[in-house]
C-alpha cells in the first residue's frame, strides 16, 4: 500500500524520525524546512543565484554584487542589485514562473509525489492541496512532462526490449471485448538495461520502425539485445546489435542469459500502478504516466549511501532530486 508520510517516533512534543533505511522525510520535516511561500522563494534564490542569500553575480554588472530584497505587492518577488538596480526573479524560466499556484503548493506537490512509492492521483493531489482538480492535473502534467521526462538516456551492455499493451478505459456503452482482442489497445515499447535504466514510449502500434527509432535513440551500437521472437525485432542483427530471442510461444521464458524478465518486471510495476492508483489512463496522457513510472524506476536506488554524504531517508533523496530539477530553467 502507499502512504504519504512515515510514522514519527519519540515523544509527542518532540517527534524524531526513526533512522532505519525505511524511514522517510516526514511531512513535519518538510513543513519545518518549507513553512511558507517565502521560505520556498528564498530556497530558489539561494539555490539558483546566491548560496549565502546576499551576494550573487549580477547578470548586468557581470561581477559579484550585494543584492537586496524589497517587499513589493508583486506576486513574484525579486532581489535587486545594489549597484545597478537590476531585479532578479528567482522563479524566472522555471516551471513555477507563469503559474498562479503558490510556490508552497508546488513544493508540497513535489514532496507528495516523491514520498509515495507508487504515485498519487490528481484526485488525491486535489484533496491534499485544496486546489481545483484542473489545477492539480495541470501541476501533475508539468511535473511529469518537464521534470520527469528523461530523453537523454542511453542503454548499453545487456538490454531487454519488449512491447506491451495497455487497455484504455472502457466506455459505459461499450460491450466487453471478445476473445481478448481489442482494437483500441495501445502499444508501449520499452527497453531496459539489466541493473540499469528503463525507457518507455507510447507508440500506438508496435512495429519495425518503432524498434528502429527506439534503438537509434537509446541503445548504443553493438549492445546485446534480448527480445521475444516477434518479427519486429529481426532487424536488430542487421543494425549491428547482438540479438538473442526467447521463444515465449514454445513456453520458454529463460534460456541461459536469454530472458526478458527485467522489462517484464517494469511492465508489471507499471500496470499494477496504473490499476491501483489511477484506475485507467487516457491515451492523451499515457506518455506522461510512462515518464513518471520510468523516472521512479530509474531513481529507485537513488537513496543509496554515497561517500561523504549523509544517509538520506527514502523519499527525501528523490524529493531533493526533483526539487533540484524544478529549480532549473526549463528549455
Ligand atoms: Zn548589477
Amino acid at each position: 500500500m502507499c502512504e504519504n508520510t512515515g510514522m514519527a517516533t519519540g515523544t509527542r512534543k518532540n517527534p524524531t524520525r526513526a533512522m532505519s533505511s525505511e524511514s522517510r522525510y516526514s511531512l513535519m520535516e518538510f513543513m519545518d524546512e518549507f513553512p511558507d511561500d517565502d521560505a520556498c522563494l528564498t530556497y530558489l534564490w539561494r539555490s539558483r543565484f546566491s548560496p549565502d542569500g546576499e551576494h550573487a553575480t549580477c547578470p548586468r554588472c557581470q561581477i559579484e554584487r550585494t543584492f537586496r530584497r524589497y517587499q513589493t505587492a508583486q506576486q513574484r518577488q525579486s532581489w535587486t542589485c545594489s549597484a545597478c538596480g537590476l531585479h532578479v526573479h528567482p522563479t524566472a524560466g522555471t516551471i513555477f514562473h507563469k503559474s498562479s499556484t503558490s510556490l508552497h503548493l508546488w513544493f508540497y506537490a513535489l514532496y507528495l509525489i516523491t514520498s509515495t512509492r507508487c504515485g498519487i492521483s490528481a484526485k488525491q493531489l486535489e484533496r491534499e492541496l485544496g486546489v481545483t482538480y484542473k489545477t492539480a492535473w495541470r501541476m501533475f502534467n508539468v511535473i511529469r512532462n518537464s521534470l520527469m521526462a528523461e530523453d537523454g538516456i542511453t542503454l548499453s551492455g545487456e538490454v531487454e526490449m519488449d512491447e506491451t499493451y495497455l487497455a484504455p478505459r472502457r466506455r459505459r456503452d461499450e460491450p466487453k471485448w471478445q476473445s481478448g482482442y481489442n482494437p483500441r489497445e495501445r502499444a508501449v515499447m520499452g527497453a531496459v538495461e539489466r541493473q540499469g535504466q528503463v525507457v518507455a514510449r507510447y507508440v500506438g502500434s508496435a512495429n519495425r520502425l518503432e524498434v528502429e527509432h527506439m534503438t537509434n535513440l537509446h541503445v548504443l551500437p553493438e549492445t546485446m539485445v534480448y527480445t521475444d521472437t516477434a518479427a519486429i525485432y529481426r532487424l536488430l542483427t542487421r543494425r549491428g546489435y547482438g540479438h538473442a530471442r526467447v521463444n515465449h510461444s514454445a513456453g520458454i521464458y529463460v534460456s541461459g542469459d536469454a530472458h526478458t524478465q527485467s522489462i517484464e518486471g517494469f511492465w508489471s510495476l507499471l500496470k499494477s500502478g496504473i490499476r491501483g492508483t489511477y484506475h485507467s489512463v487516457s491515451t492523451k496522457w499515457l506518455q506522461s504516466y510512462l515518464n513518471e513510472y520510468a523516472w521512479r524506476y530509474n531513481h529507485r536506488e537513488f537513496t543509496r549511501r554515497q561517500p561523504g554524504v549523509r544517509r538520506m531517508p527514502v523519499g527525501e533523496a528523490k524529493f531533493r532530486l526533483l526539487l533540484g530539477l524544478a529549480c532549473r530553467p526549463t528549455a
